[in-house]
């Protein structure tokens, strides 16, 4: 960690790993929000009747 001590704003940007929603295997997020793996958001597969307007 060599950041400067600054506030940070993206508090939702929290790379970590998280479990899929669709296909519930483990995956690299790159934040708090993505919770569906490139896989499965490839595939339109995950979206079931949630697709965001
Ligand atoms: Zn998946």
């Amino acid at each position: 960690m060599s950041y400067m001590a600054k506030p940070t704003p993206e508090a939702e940007i929290d790379p970590k790993v998280r479990n899929c929603l669709a296909c519930l295997r483990p995956f690299t997020s790159a934040w708090a929000g993505e919770r569906i793996c490139h896989k499965c958001k490839s595939s339109s597969s995950w979206r079931s009747g949630s697709a965001p307007h």
